[in-house]
């Protein structure tokens, strides 16, 4: 078992879920609260072990990406290095799981656009998992949808356990 030291569970009707305190570290690194601040986000790697699934990794904005207070596109080009980094680095058992950005909002909802290109993404990619993530990240709450072959299988709200240091 993961220890509860270096990573937060998430329980969930389909599975439970660990993410990394690097990897929440990094979203409240970007939490929009402030007006000035623009949207971020990126893409969640990490593995699948039987039942046991731990969110490794996430890519933050990069110069590729473009970012507004209510937007952000990522460069496929940018997110494609990170995961093939992220595998090779792991020896092929670090995968793709899944999306997260942010929201200038307090407890976050999916956009219609953020709806149509995750299942865009998840649809006309070749995937090594059938379990996805969307996390959009707000000001007080983070939104944590699970997919299991590109249908939502669940979705709630959490709160990030780690404060940034
Ligand atoms: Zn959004």
């Amino acid at each position: 078992m993961v220890k509860n030291l270096i990573c937060m569970i998430i329980k969930s009707l389909h599975s439970d879920i660990s993410i990394r305190t690097e990897v929440i570290t990094l979203f409240k690194k970007h939490i929009q609260s402030k007006k000035e601040l623009p949207e971020s986000g990126g893409i969640l790697t990490g593995r699948i072990l039987n039942k046991e699934i731990e969110i490794i990794s996430c890519s933050v904005p990069s110069s590729d990406d473009i970012q507004s207070r209510y937007n952000f596109i990522r460069s496929h080009k940018t997110a494609q290095n990170f995961i093939n980094y992220r595998f090779e680095r792991s020896n092929g058992t670090e995968i793709y799981l899944g999306e997260w950005h942010t929201h200038p909002e307090d407890k976050p909802t999916p956009s219609n656009t953020d709806l149509k290109s995750f299942h865009k993404t998840l649809k006309n990619n070749r995937l090594n998992s059938d379990v996805h993530f969307m996390i959009i990240v707000g000001i007080v709450e983070t939104y944590f949808a699970i997919y299991d072959k590109g249908n939502m299988v669940d979705q709630k709200y959490i709160t990030l356990l780690y404060e940034v240091s």
